[in-house]
């Protein structure tokens, strides 16, 4: 009776599984069925007739027992990719090494994981998995049992597996012990585990700030040693991370959390300069700041705008540099703009899709200064006005431009008519260059800044 009465409290341990994990009762968790998605409810419960095992896993979890929504629905389970496509009319298999099968319900989907090994238990010699020299694993397609596949994930607070029939979660770590303390916690040994996988150091980092969770000392020891190993990563992958990091909804404390571990030289280089310039890290800390609340209104946050004003410092030094060499102010804008994309490609690597619409809002920013005659509405005309002028704001609000420029603009655009020919100043733009052969109608090429 006792014995029944700490188990309905604390859980127990797991016999099915067979590896010591803790299964833990509905009273120690919280998390009920009707919490979950109806996909991903539909996911396990077809798989569990199908007699194989489906659980809910990773941050769905780890964000209901937060009292958080989670974003989306992973699920685990023992079937493997082609047995869980049979089962799914609406889903497929993406991937070619890594498996795993996109299973659709409306516009929802979800993703299913065959259980995995990190190859430990195939070899029982450290030595002999497979790694590169610096401890990278590369191989993580073996499939394995689910304590396994627990093994395998980066952090406790990943590694709960929820089981939607029983209500019951399966805690191989402590992790939802760890995540009432609010601690980031490697599993297993964190320098072993960053060397199979430098990018857990960045997780590490995103995790902390999104999750506002303290990271465990142990785990954070090795991160400033093993740092330069993000070197070794493909670009592409970085580049997914920084953007999972920006669309956090915590970005602000993401990005000063990454130059805390001395993680932003593998991710964004240019942090250093930026963050040692008042103005830049105003200008920053502001535009992080309005991405964050962008997203908590479930606003559209454009990861083109962001990426805009994390390279806009960096322009403006070079637009600024070239005018002194004797630049006209419009080609120095434009060669500016394109040194630094060269520059960054290195670095960083933002994919070109962003390049055009980064190009349009930087290019637009001269045409701000410009109050007179009808070039103010023209400007309000342009497609990308709104975006323009929300990153004039963000100078302004770092001291970069003149504070009134920004609030003439917001007016300007609340007024009617009448006022709006009074707001105008007088005409102090440079004259577009008279050419002697007649323009057609509808030639651009008036002499203003016009986006690439
Ligand atoms: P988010 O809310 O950002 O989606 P998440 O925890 O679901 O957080 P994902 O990147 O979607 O993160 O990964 C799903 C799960 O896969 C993680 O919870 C973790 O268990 C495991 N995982 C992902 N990346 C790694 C990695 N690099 N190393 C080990 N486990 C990982
Ligand atoms: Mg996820």
């Amino acid at each position: 009776m006792i014995r029944r009465i700490i188990n309905k409290v604390f859980g127990r341990k797991s016999r099915a599984s067979g590896s010591g994990a803790q299964i833990l009762p509905l009273a120690a968790h919280g998390i009920r069925r009707a919490q979950l998605d109806d996909c991903g409810l539909k996911t396990c419960e077809t798989l569990a007739q199908a007699g194989f095992k489906g659980y809910v896993v990773g941050g769905a979890v780890r964000d209901l027992l937060l009292g958080k929504t989670p974003k989306d629905f992973d699920v685990a389970t023992d079937a493997t990719p082609e047995e869980v496509r049979r089962l799914f009319r609406r889903s497929r298999i993406i991937g070619r090494r890594f498996q795993i099968v996109h299973v659709m319900c409306g516009r929802v989907t979800i993703e299913v994981t065959t259980f995995r090994s990190n190859g430990q238990k195939e070899t029982e010699d450290e030595d002999e998995r497979p790694t590169d020299e610096h401890g990278r694993l590369l191989s993580d397609n073996v499939f394995g049992n689910m304590a396994d596949d627990a093994a395998r994930r980066d952090f406790t607070i990943n590694a709960l597996y929820y089981d939607p029939a029983r209500e019951e979660v399966h805690d191989y770590f402590g992790g939802v012990a760890d995540c009432k303390k609010r601690v980031l916690r490697m599993i297993g040994d964190p320098e072993t585990r960053f060397r199979e996988d430098p990018v857990r150091m960045l997780r590490a980092a995103r995790f902390a700030a999104k999750l506002d969770f303290h990271i465990d000392p142990d785990t954070r020891k090795p991160v400033a040693t093993l740092a330069p190993l993000l070197a070794n990563i493909p670009r592409a992958r970085i580049f997914d991370e920084a953007l999972k990091l920006l669309m956090s909804g915590h970005a602000l404390r993401g990005v000063h959390q990454l130059r805390a571990e001395g993680l932003h030289h593998g991710m964004l280089p240019l942090l250093d300069t930026i963050l040692d310039d008042p103005t830049g890290e105003r200008f920053i800390n502001a535009a992080l700041k309005t991405t964050d609340m962008r997203i908590a209104e479930d606003k559209p946050a454009s990861p083109a705008f962001l990426f805009g004003t994390l390279l806009w410092p960096q322009v403006l030094q070079r637009w600024r540099a070239l005018e002194a060499a004797g630049e006209k102010p419009q080609p120095a804008l434009f060669l500016a703009m394109d040194e630094v994309l060269d520059a960054q490609r290195g670095q960083l690597a933002i994919p070109r899709r962003y390049d055009g619409m980064m190009k349009e809002i930087w290019a637009l920013q001269p045409r701000f200064e410009q109050r007179g005659g009808q070039r103010p509405f023209r400007l309000l005309e342009h497609p990308r006005f709104r975006a323009a002028y929300d990153f004039l704001l963000l100078r302004a609000e770092s001291g970069e431009v003149d504070a009134e420029l920004g609030e003439w603009w917001t007016r300007f655009q609340e007024v009617g008519d009448d006022e709006r020919a009074a707001m105008l100043l007088a005409d102090n733009a440079p004259k577009p260059r008279r050419k002697r052969k007649r323009r057609k109608p509808g030639d651009a090429s008036s002499g203003e800044a016009q986006p690439a």
